[in-house]
């Protein structure tokens, strides 16, 4: 189809033909298009007609730090200049790859001093598979392959990492790598057995004991899970899971990986939310919120653990990607990390505005539709029900859920919605008053909803 002849009339034409969008019903879009947007600023995002819309979402969790970050921009057009690109293959690296990665050490937990750059989250937990494979090689336990997950984990969208997580509707369309294994995930909402949260903690970790004992403990390369299920819808654990799993995990010979894609830099509160839980894992995925969103970047950060067998074996590790690294990414990053820390951000919202949001969010509890509101630092879920007692959902395939985001975008805050449940993930950098923005917002929302369903 020639464009040029001006065949297609507008931008949601060329969109509808050309685009084949991600994590989309194609056959939607194919009729309908898709919603345009065509800025932001701070932390309000406008769609082509001039609409603005709160960004309850970060984007997709990673724009912590709002969209107006001019030292962010000026780092990336400065890096253009000197280096645009270079590559960290066969020994090669420059300035921006080192002074990043330092960076990153610098706010890590104390056991991580080397980090594997990719693209993305996906890579990066692609690159937790490669480099505990490769450890248990080294160590000659090969046979140490096996990796256990969790249902309804999000770990990203290549077929390695697509595998790991446990998504039913990603599984059906592909068939993923035949060494995961899915235990159960803390989710406390959904839980209706006797026990009560504690003791419900402690059990759905003991999956983990059970899983590496089914599958044999000289089978089990690793676990790995997010601190809080964000894609699930925020599934926050109870507090004795964390522990639990912890000390599974080091009694048996088994790394754990925690991907903080969603949870680090701030989100939880802390700088990872390994402080938050007190988790000490032997790798960290991270993505996202590293550049703020304004450029693509991920890794892993590799404990002194793997560190010390990986670089003091011979042999090259046959991993990597063009853009390991990449200057423009890093310029991002470091500028992102600069911010974070000389401006206190995470300390100064884990003061204020954190506890505040979560604080708001929880005077909806007494709202008809809500369930239960559930969070940690700015990260949160409100489910929605029909009837608080009995948990029955407004209706039979989750349309609940979507039905409330519709009338939250209408009403000017983006959220997201996962099954029942409404998710929101506010940039760090609101401030209170921006916080009763979105509340108001999100109860217009609740309001039409529950007269939707009325
Ligand atoms: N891990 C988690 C916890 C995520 O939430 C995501 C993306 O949402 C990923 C990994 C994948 O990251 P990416 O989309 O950058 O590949």
């Amino acid at each position: 189809m020639n464009i040029a002849n001006n065949t297609f009339k507008t931008l949601k034409d060329l969109d509808k033909a050309h685009y084949l969008h991600p994590f989309t019903d194609l056959q939607e879009h194919k009729q309908k298009g898709g919603d345009i947007f065509s800025r932001a600023e701070h932390i309000y995002i406008y769609n082509s007609e001039g609409k603005q819309l709160l960004d309850g979402m970060s984007g997709l969790w990673c724009s912590n730090l709002g969209y107006s970050q001019p030292t962010i921009n000026k780092a990336i057009t400065q890096q253009l200049e000197v280096l645009p690109y270079y590559n960290s293959f066969f020994q090669c690296t420059h300035q921006l790859a080192v002074d990043m990665a330092k960076s990153l050490v610098e706010v890590t937990p104390p056991q991580f001093n080397k980090v594997f750059f990719t693209n993305s989250g996906s890579e990066a937990n692609d690159t937790n598979i490669r480099l505990v494979h490769r450890y248990y090689n080294l160590l000659e336990k090969p046979n140490k392959k096996q990796i256990i997950s969790r249902k309804n984990a999000y770990h990203g969208s290549t077929v390695a990492a697509g595998s790991l997580g446990g998504f039913n509707g990603m599984h059906e369309q592909y068939t993923g790598v035949n060494y995961v294994h899915h235990i159960a995930e803390p989710n406390w909402f959904g839980y209706d057995g006797e026990l009560d949260r504690d003791a419900f903690g402690k059990h759905v970790a003991q999956e983990l004991a059970a899983k590496i004992d089914e599958l044999g403990e000289e089978n089990v390369a690793a676990f790995i899970a997010e601190p809080i299920q964000g894609a699930a819808g925020v599934i926050v654990p109870p507090e004795t899971y964390w522990p639990e799993i912890s000390k599974i995990c080091k009694e048996r010979d088994i790394l754990l990986i925690l991907d903080e894609v969603i949870c680090g830099f701030g989100r939880t509160g802390n700088w990872f939310a390994a402080e938050t839980y007190n988790i000490e894992p032997d790798l960290l995925t991270f993505a996202k919120g590293v550049t703020n969103g304004y450029q693509p970047l991920g890794g892993v950060m590799v404990s002194d653990k793997v560190a010390d067998v990986i670089t003091c074996n011979e042999g090259e590790f046959t991993h990597g990607f063009t853009y390991s690294g990449h200057p423009l990414a890093c310029a991002a990053g470091i500028a992102t990390l600069d911010i974070l820390k000389n401006e206190q951000v995470i300390e100064k919202g884990a003061a204020d505005i954190m506890p505040y949001f979560q604080a708001r969010l929880r005077s909806l509890e007494d709202h008809p539709i809500v369930g239960e509101v559930r969070g940690v630092g700015m990260l949160a879920a409100l489910e929605l029900v029909k009837n608080k007692s009995s948990k029955e959902r407004l209706a039979p395939d989750c349309e609940g859920g979507a039905i409330c985001k519709m009338h939250a975008i209408e009403h000017g805050l983006m959220v997201r919605s996962v099954g029942d449940a409404i998710v929101t993930a506010p940039p760090l950098i609101c401030s209170r008053e921006e916080i009763d923005l979105l509340i108001t917002r999100l109860t217009i929302a609740l309001d039409y909803t529950a007269k939707h369903y009325g």
